[in-house]
């Protein structure tokens, strides 16, 4: 059974009077282990995917699934609940907490989980040590290179385990330098943890990653390229 799996998925925002549908009738199965990009223009509905994707929106019409499980008509602890088991987030503006410190902005979402302090302090030492800044402990976001935000962002996202990870442009704001230690770093999580990646973006670039490319554009998907048979996804 896919991971995830959309069928016939609308979201139509409503706006006074007016009604606009972003998404249109989207079918989609993402399977365990799979590197999924998703590539469109500006405005052409990846964040509004990328919401569904992530329970933090339910859709309008249609149904989706995560882990067989029909998530549309959750209310929202109960989306909140899957969230923190689930999926892990990388965002673009990295939505680091500016007044905590590294070190305790990977352990934020341990304190919903974990209920020995010390147990959780050890594994946010591990998850900074893996994404390189074990020495930028104390440090606030602002005190932090871009690209060392993301690797917080990263170590955070990572901190309850999920098996799913969803990027919402997560090379956006770095250097391509920086852009691609990022991507690399998620390759790895994907080859050696099999985790499920999943990147939304506009960057043509991250299709190299990819084990299939799913093109949207006017909220409808144009065409899935899968890029796993000829051995061309690295
Ligand atoms: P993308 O991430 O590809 O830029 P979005 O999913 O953010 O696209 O937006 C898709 C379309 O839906 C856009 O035309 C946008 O203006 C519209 N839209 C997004 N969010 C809302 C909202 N909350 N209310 C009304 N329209 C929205
Ligand atoms: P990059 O070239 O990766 O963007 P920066 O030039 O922003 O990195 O930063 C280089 C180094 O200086 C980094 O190790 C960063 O931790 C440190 N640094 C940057 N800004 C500050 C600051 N305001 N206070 C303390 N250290 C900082």
């Amino acid at each position: 059974d896919p991971l995830i799996k959309l069928t016939d998925v609308w979201k139509i925002y409503q706006m006074g009077e007016i009604e606009f549908a972003a998404l249109k009738g989207i079918n989609l199965e993402i399977c365990e282990g799979e590197f999924l990009v998703v590539l469109g223009p500006s405005g052409s509905g990846k964040s509004t995917l990328m919401n569904l994707l992530g329970c933090l929106d339910t859709p309008s019409e249609g149904t989706v699934y995560l882990n067989s499980e029909d998530i549309s008509g959750l209310d929202e602890s109960e989306l909140a609940r899957i969230r923190g088991q689930m999926i892990g987030f990388i965002f673009q503006s990295f939505n680091l907490i500016p007044t905590l410190s590294t070190e305790e902005n990977v352990l934020l979402p341990l304190e919903f989980q974990e209920e020995d302090r010390e147990i959780a302090r050890k594994k946010a030492s591990y998850l900074l040590e893996i994404v390189g800044l074990s020495d930028k402990k104390k440090n606030l976001p602002s005190q932090l290179s871009g690209g060392q935000r993301q690797r917080v962002a990263i170590a955070r996202s990572l901190a309850v385990n999920p098996p799913i990870i969803l990027a919402d442009e997560p090379t956006g704001n770095l250097d391509t330098k920086t852009g691609d230690y990022i991507l690399e770093f998620l390759d790895g999580l994907h080859e050696r943890e099999g985790k499920t990646i999943i990147i939304v973006t506009h960057d043509l670039d991250l299709v190299k990653y990819a084990t299939r490319v799913v093109y949207i554009r006017d909220g409808e998907i144009e065409k899935i390229e899968d890029r796993r048979k000829n051995g061309s996804s690295k």
